[in-house]
């Protein structure tokens, strides 16, 4: 059934009892041409474009919890593409522009905001590596520019100018915002279904089944599924995944924690981040405040909150808007992230012929999630990399090819 007035109406008039399941829950077949692994935004989009763009149909999708269980449903929804280096901004800039139309093309309102993107900048070198990205940006075609002091007290009326890091101007991704991130899920994973993807929720992959190094099957929580094509997307859990693929990646998996305030009126209408405490803020359309910072710097794979990380974000987000202070905090959450050396995401063929991996993406990679899964279902139908993706390669850390984003663009999200 599509989302449109006239169903919305008709449904209306007739108590909402007629819509259709967003998707089905089929029992898993005993052979896929291609199985892809992690019910998370990549996942599933990745299911989206092979079906679409490569008309493959018959596909599963293998999620051991729910689909946006994972980091997809507990990130703080900030999209924006001011990446620095050419090959990443590329990338993140293709992954706008599809948001851009996601939710036309999928019939599904991702709750698209572009309310703008505003990094602050407490100093003079901070203005310089400013004005250096910018500069960086506009070569490479991507939107971005500084504004002065002025300006952002015009933008954010309750924001301290003075505080312990004081306010001299920000850098403004304009294109840059927040989408509803459940809503990604749910969206890519009706319009899969809609093309005929099976997906499994409650189906944990245990382990692989290899003949002269091919996989041949996976076994899983719900029995055996034979394939002869795999592709990966379970983000922190990545590392895992690949040992018992027979490989190891490059990858740390740490806690990544989040929090909302109560719900109250709209005073903050764009997403801002202080490089000076990590700490990021953006009110939702419910009119909670969405509040994050760094990442745990702990390996980990508890997937729990702390309150050094509630204490450390909230006095840093009272320092920015001083009237937050009398807000009540509603919840508190945590994601495992999956982090590499250069802070870029790994993309395409792993060290198993017919396995094709997508991680990395740390605390940054909801933004993406167009783009990996495009670029994934690329590999998968082709069995190359899309030339969008070469550069993301895994073979970039033995060839010494990093695309160190952690150094030029700083703190991710
Ligand atoms: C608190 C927090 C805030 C963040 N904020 C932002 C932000 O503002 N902007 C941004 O761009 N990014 C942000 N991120 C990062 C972003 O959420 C992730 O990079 C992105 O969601 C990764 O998507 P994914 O589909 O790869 O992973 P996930 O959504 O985690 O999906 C992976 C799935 O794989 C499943 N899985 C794992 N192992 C198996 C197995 N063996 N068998 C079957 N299934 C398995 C998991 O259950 C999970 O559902 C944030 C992350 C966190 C935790």
């Amino acid at each position: 059934m599509n989302y449109n007035a006239f169903n919305l109406l008709r449904q209306g008039l007739s108590g909402h009892k007629g819509w259709t399941q967003a998707w089905r829950s089929p029992e898993p077949k005993s052979q896929y041409d291609a199985v892809i692994i992690g019910g998370g935004g990549h996942g599933l989009a990745t299911a989206y474009y092979l079906a679409h763009e490569h008309g493959m149909r018959n596909i599963a999708v293998l999620e051991k919890g729910w689909i946006g269980g994972g980091n997809t449903g507990r990130n703080t929804t900030n999209v924006r593409s001011d990446y620095m280096f050419p090959e990443s901004a590329a990338m993140y800039n293709f992954a706008l522009k599809l948001y851009e139309t996601l939710g036309k093309d999928l019939n599904y309102n991702i709750m698209l905001s572009q309310r703008g993107w505003l990094t602050l900048i407490h100093d003079q070198h901070q203005l310089e590596g400013a004005r250096h990205k910018a500069n960086w940006l506009q070569c490479n075609g991507v939107d971005g520019q500084i504004i002065s002091a002025g300006q952002v007290a015009d933008m954010l009326p309750g924001l301290a100018m003075n505080s312990r890091f004081p306010v001299r101007g920000a850098f403004l991704q304009k294109r840059g915002g927040t989408i509803r991130h459940d809503a990604v899920a749910w969206g890519y994973a009706r319009a899969a279904d809609k093309l005929g993807v099976d997906i499994i929720q409650n189906c944990d992959v245990q382990g692989f089944e290899k003949t002269d190094g091919k996989i041949t099957a996976v076994n899983t929580s719900r029995g055996r599924i034979a394939t002869h094509r795999v592709g990966a997307a379970v983000a922190g859990h990545s590392g895992v995944l690949a040992e018992k693929a027979g490989f190891r990646l490059p990858l740390t998996s740490h806690c990544l924690q989040a929090m909302v305030s109560e719900p109250v009126k709209p005073l903050l209408d764009h997403v801002v981040i202080s490089p000076g405490t990590g700490v990021y803020i953006n009110q939702t359309q419910k009119g909670e405040l969405v509040m994050g910072g760094v990442l745990d710097l702990y390996h980990s794979y508890g997937q729990r909150g702390n309150f050094p990380t509630i204490e450390k974000v909230i006095t840093s987000a009272v320092e920015m808007f001083p009237t937050f202070s009398q807000m009540r905090l509603m919840r508190h959450w945590a994601g495992i992230v999956d982090i590499t050396p250069d802070s870029s995401p790994i993309l395409g063929q792993s060290p198993v012929e017919n396995m094709y991996i997508n991680c990395g993406w740390g605390t940054g990679g909801f933004k993406a999630i167009p783009a990996g899964g495009y670029l994934l279902a690329h590999s998968i139908a082709t069995g190359t990399p899309h030339e969008m993706a070469v550069p993301f390669g895994l073979n970039r850390f033995r060839e010494n090819r990093l695309v160190d984003e952690g150094a030029a663009a700083g703190i991710a999200h």
